[in-house]
């Protein structure tokens, strides 16, 4: 039986588990990173549809200019040129019927840029427009990781208290809201959403701007880290774990691989969802996870649909009034925007309704959505089609449950936990997921420096 002694043993290969490793080889240290699954990546990964050639995503993903680890992780792997950022934020917002709005932010320091750009929201009338400030002033003054008030209410409740009317939650709030924490108003803590507007509307005017991938997430956030970690010495390995661990004491001393191997690391980093956590520990209750049933998920369902025609001129449009939310056309996004087929990605968020429903009735509901919202799509015809169901994409960010996400720090000196579900003060995102990695990355250095 073969053994080997790595600096760190990071399981789980999703953002949190390669940012860690980016950061630890970076560091000089030797790792060793398990993936149970044939492919890196976790939740944000791509494949090569097989028909078209296409490069699918397994839901689309977006960033913004505030994902500040994000995008110095994009540029440590050497990815940055592979996504575009928007000079200033700019949606199309769709309604049936009606001629498509624009929200646009101007170039003017943050928040007057967003502020201005409000103001000019030609779907609401000025005097709804006027309302919208209220938000604003709010996010000035309140802080919402002190704010015990916005932490015991839902994103609905504190809406009502601010006196929104109902156009500006249809046209904005529940827009941005749905698509930045995966669930419904009526569920979503208050304190997480003003954190998100904040980062994203307030400090530097680029923060607001959107992150496009251009090509595949594959290609985009995993691969390049990938190789950056094996060219720095860090050994990686697919379709490979470790048998549970057990009977933990005060460290981890050593773990078995599912292969037989035995490994001596001076740290372990758990980087496994929540929803993972039970099968990696025998007991979570042991290493100080007493809450896990408090950690719930909310799915996103992507309809992938190719078209014979192209009908659609935007980049993406966020859809009013449908049980689509965002439309991407990705032969856009791709550069290829009147060649061959016409790519489209339709995503439904906190898609608890939906998620139950057969592929060809989300076809169905998609394609018919489509002709409501582009006349023209009535003669396109549906060449290909895929859903792809992510039933644990998020944790639902609920009211409370802040208290329950963890540190790095665990009960056991060795062991580290990093994962979008730890305690980031983010909802579910790319940018939690890899400042999570990168935190959890410089506490096991600090830690293993501690015992030299
Ligand atoms: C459809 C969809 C759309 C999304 N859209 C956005 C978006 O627009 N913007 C955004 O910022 N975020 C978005 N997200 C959220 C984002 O993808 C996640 O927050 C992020 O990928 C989580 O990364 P992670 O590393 O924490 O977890 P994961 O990606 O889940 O990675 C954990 C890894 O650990 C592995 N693992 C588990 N147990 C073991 C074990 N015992 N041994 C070895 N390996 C193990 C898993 O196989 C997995 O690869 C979206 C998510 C989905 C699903």
């Amino acid at each position: 039986m073969s053994s080997s002694s790595p600096d760190v043993l990071i399981i789980g290969g999703g953002l949190a588990g390669l940012s860690a490793a980016v950061e630890l080889t970076s560091r000089g240290h030797s790792i060793l990173l398990l993936e149970q699954k044939q492919h890196f990546g976790g939740r944000t990964y791509s494949f090569i549809h097989p028909e078209t050639g296409d490069e699918v995503d397994n839901g689309q993903h977006l960033m913004m200019g505030c994902y500040h680890s994000t995008l110095k992780y994009l540029e440590t792997i050497g990815r940055i040129s592979l996504v575009e950022v928007q000079s200033n934020l700019s949606i199309v917002f769709r309604e049936s019927n009606k001629s498509p709005s624009l929200f646009q932010t101007v170039p003017l320091p943050a928040p007057l840029n967003v502020l201005v750009g409000l103001l000019r929201l030609q779907s609401l009338s000025f005097s709804h427009r006027l309302a919208m400030l209220r938000v604003g002033i709010e996010l000035v003054l309140r802080n919402p990781e002190k704010n015990k008030h916005l932490q015991s209410i839902t994103v609905a409740e504190w809406l009502e208290e601010l006196k929104q009317p109902e156009e500006n939650r249809k046209y904005l709030w529940d827009i941005i809201a749905i698509g930045a924490l995966n669930d419904s108003t009526d569920r979503i803590s208050a304190a997480l959403f003003v954190k998100v507007l904040k980062s994203a509307f307030f400090g530097s005017r680029f923060n607001s701007s959107m992150v496009i991938p251009k090509k595949g997430l594959s290609t985009v956030l995993i691969d390049g880290a990938v190789s950056y970690v094996q060219k720095r010495g860090g050994r990686v390995l697919k379709n490979n774990s470790i048998k549970q661990i057990s009977d933990i004491v005060s460290s981890i001393s050593s773990v078995e691989l599912e292969s037989g191997e035995v490994i001596t690391p001076k740290a372990v980093i758990s980087a496994v969802p929540y929803f993972d956590i039970p099968r990696l520990f025998k007991d979570p209750g042991s290493i100080g996870l007493t809450d896990m049933d408090q950690f719930i998920s909310s799915p996103i369902i992507t309809i992938h649909l190719w078209f014979d025609a192209h009908f659609m001129q935007e980049q993406f449009v966020a859809m009013i009034d449908s049980p689509i939310h965002w439309v991407f056309n990705k032969s856009k996004i791709y550069g290829r925007e009147d060649e061959g087929l016409m790519y489209l990605a339709l995503v439904v968020s906190g898609a608890h309704d939906l998620v139950e429903k057969e592929k060809d009735e989300l076809v169905n509901i998609a394609h018919h959505e489509l002709k409501r919202f582009y006349p023209s799509a009535s003669v396109a015809k549906v060449i290909h089609s895929l859903v792809i169901k992510e039933k644990r994409a998020t944790f639902s960010p609920k009211v409370g449950l802040e208290q329950f996400r963890p540190q790095h720090k665990t009960t056991v000196q060795n062991l580290f936990l990093a994962g979008d579900w730890t305690d980031t003060k983010l909802p579910a995102t790319i940018e939690g997921a890899v400042q999570s990695g990168y935190g959890c990355a410089d506490t096991a250095d600090k830690f293993i420096k501690s015992k030299r």
